[in-house]
């Protein structure tokens, strides 16, 4: 079974999540627990707590369908000291807010070097935060996303997950989110149904399916390995419909988000129904 449905809004609370994602026809959703442009965040009320865990009930969603985003300041792998830690403690209070809620995930981007260390040890920074945030946290599993490479971000080549993940110590709390826009704009192509095998082959034998805990389903407006990050509607960008069908019906993706982070939220009723149709059509 697919679960796909896409980054909703939380405007008014994060308890209106579920009720949106149901809107339109989502089977799983993301959204963001707090502000993702400020650092500091009220924590979350009981009332929301109770709200979000009674929609969840009331629209059918269970924790593993559900994808939360972490905020766009944090950088695990930044090297500076005094700013990578101010960055863990949002993160590690990530963490608690999607544990309150009853989450299980939160989707990260693994962190950028700012062009003043090395890429290996800004890995090595960002793995080593990340078995911070996991031994003063319980329940949630970090998530890293795969990059674009935009800018000196890190995450844009499989083996650079790949070394996250050897180096965390709890290996039971750890995936990977494969977002398909920063793949295909990093150098992994996803046109054809040959181009996707290949690609998905390499990131099994890299970092493995066993790690996989969603997926960002984004066409994509910049070009093939451009390293430029930008997002477009289904079929509508430089990957096209091939390589999305080739997604929906590859058996090793099954009951994980997939989410939908595309630039025109009105159609993405249409982008959901457009997706599930392509099931069976290869
Ligand atoms: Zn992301
Ligand atoms: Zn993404």
């Amino acid at each position: 079974m697919k679960w796909i449905g896409a980054h909703v809004s939380t405007a008014g609370g994060v308890q209106n999540a579920p009720e949106n994602a149901h809107n339109i026809g989502a089977k799983a959703f993301a959204l963001f627990t707090k502000n993702q442009r400020q650092w500091n965040a009220k924590p979350l009320t009981t009332e929301q707590i109770d709200g979000f865990q009674a929609a969840m009930e009331k629209y059918g969603y269970s924790a593993n369908q559900v994808l939360p985003h972490d905020s766009y300041l944090i950088n695990l792998g930044h090297p500076e000291e005094d700013a990578r830690r101010k960055s863990l403690n949002a993160f590690i209070d990530e963490l608690e807010r999607c544990h309150q809620l009853g989450l299980t995930l939160l989707n990260f981007h693994p962190g950028s070097h700012l062009r003043k260390i090395d890429e290996e040890q800004c890995l090595d920074l960002i793995a080593e935060s990340i078995n911070h945030a996991l031994e003063n946290t319980t329940g949630v599993t970090a998530v890293i996303e795969n990059t674009a490479g935009q800018g000196s971000n890190m995450g844009y080549r499989f083996e650079h997950l790949a070394h996250i993940i050897d180096k965390v110590e709890d290996k039971e709390r750890i995936g990977v989110c494969i977002d398909t826009c920063h793949s295909f704009a990093a150098g992994y192509d996803l046109r054809t149904a040959d181009a996707y095998s290949e690609t998905m082959g390499a990131f099994d034998e890299i970092v493995g399916f066993n790690y996989l805990r969603g997926m960002h389903i984004n066409d994509c407006k910049s070009e093939f390995e451009s390293r430029v990050d930008r997002h477009h509607s289904i079929g509508q960008g430089t990957i096209g419909l091939e390589g999305f069908r080739s997604i929906m019906n590859d058996e090793r993706i099954d009951e994980i988000p997939m989410v939908l982070e595309t630039i025109n939220s009105d159609i993405w009723r249409e982008e959901i129904e457009l997706l599930y149709g392509m099931i069976n059509q290869t």
